[in-house]
């Protein structure tokens, strides 16, 4: 038997009724938790890490990232993953259907971090962002190429992404949002818009999501598709809310601009999921994901709540929490990430030249996947 005792932390599990947060201990019995309570009875043989002074969450689930290792945005989940405590992936159209076997067996089949993936519905995937965009020829958004992988990596596609800005369609419009709007439909599966430059504009987007389908990049600063404007959040987003359209971060490297965030929060519009869209062009303006959390907690936000918002919700968006993902319920699997409120005033920037400023910030200290430990920051464990 395989058991692991994280002792003396501060449990903040956002599915727990009434009581989120608490002291206890976490012990986990051969990849799953099998307590969640003040001194649980352990196994002989038990390894008991000291958590003391530490948040203990369920492992981060990061809805928006690239993790196609080898290809051009790709950063490796394996090495991300444990130092930010994310143990889930959701790739975000790093592949389309030309593509997606091989970041299957190059990545995801080999990957100790659980990864999913929303499709592109451009068969080229998102080759590559810094030059033509992947939607702008048309015969590349084939239907068909992105409904028969889709059927084929059910196992692993939760959903279809599309890119759907200027500077990704070209001149093909909202063509391309509206073919992966007929394959979402077709499969049953939830639709992921990217917001950036129009076209298409915001409240065309808009019209296209129903509910459960995810909007990402909601606080972009790109002028004409900002999501508030004149003073308020537009309607067409307030009436998306409404029935139930998922809006995401996906903070990036020019998706994040802090005015926008600041007006939408003061409005009480809180983003559903806070993601990191992390890949090789944004690390440098990302950090990490508990380094994007950090910045909501500059901007008002509670730590319980930023928590939730990246762990339980991300997970029931990607329809992985009824198996016990983004929880500590008892029988999920037992990944456990642990942070270190590190109280002190921090400066950040936002992806638009805008600067602000915070009081505390997560630090990631400990990363449990599967039951295994894949990062200690402290490297202090006690046998
Ligand atoms: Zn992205």
């Amino acid at each position: 038997m395989d058991a692991l005792l994280l002792h003396g932390g501060t449990v903040v599990d956002p599915e727990a009724r009434g009581e989120t947060r608490r002291r206890a201990d976490v012990l986990v019995v051969d990849g799953r938790i099998a307590a969640v309570e003040e001194a649980p009875i352990c196994p002989d043989g038990v390894e008991t890490v000291d958590v003391s002074g530490l948040l203990v969450t369920p492992g981060l689930v990061d809805l928006h990232a690239h993790v196609f290792v080898g290809q051009d945005l790709g950063v490796d989940p394996d090495v991300v993953g444990p130092a930010s405590g994310t143990t889930t992936f959701v790739d975000t159209g790093s592949a389309g259907g030309h593509l997606f076997g091989a970041f299957r067996r190059g990545t995801i089949d080999r990957a100790t971090a659980r990864v999913r993936a929303f499709l592109n519905i451009s068969s080229i995937g998102a080759t590559s962002i810094l030059l033509a965009g992947e939607l702008e020829n048309l015969a590349y958004c084939d239907e068909e190429v992105a409904a028969i992988c889709a059927t084929e990596h059910a196992d692993l596609v939760i959903g279809i992404k599309v890119r759907a800005s200027g500077n990704v369609v070209g001149a093909s419009g909202a063509e391309p949002m509206l073919r992966a709007r007929r394959v979402a439909d077709r499969l049953g599966l939830p639709l992921m818009i990217h917001l950036g430059p129009a076209p298409p504009g915001s409240d065309e987007i808009m019209a296209q999501l129903h509910a459960g389908d995810v909007l990402t990049h909601c606080f972009t600063g790109f002028e004409d598709n900002r999501l508030f404007l004149d003073g308020r959040v537009r309607e067409s987003v307030l009436a998306a809310r409404e029935r139930g359209v998922v809006f995401d971060v996906a903070h990036g490297m020019s998706a994040f601009d802090a005015e926008v965030a600041t007006e939408m929060l003061a409005a009480g519009f809180l983003p559903d999921t806070i993601s990191s869209d992390v890949h090789a062009y944004s690390l440098d303006a990302i950090g990490d994901l508990p380094a994007v959390m950090s910045k909501f907690l500059a901007l008002g936000m509670d730590v319980d709540d930023v928590i939730a918002r990246t762990t339980l919700k991300p997970a029931q968006h990607a329809g992985l929490a009824a198996d016990g993902v983004g929880t500590l319920r008892i029988g999920a699997p037992a990944d456990v990430a642990a942070f270190e409120l590190v109280e002190g005033p921090i400066a950040y920037a936002d992806t638009r030249g805008g600067t602000f400023s915070g009081s505390r910030r997560l630090r990631a200290a400990l990363t449990v996947r599967a039951g295994a430990i894949v990062h200690d920051a402290r490297k202090e464990r006690q046998p």
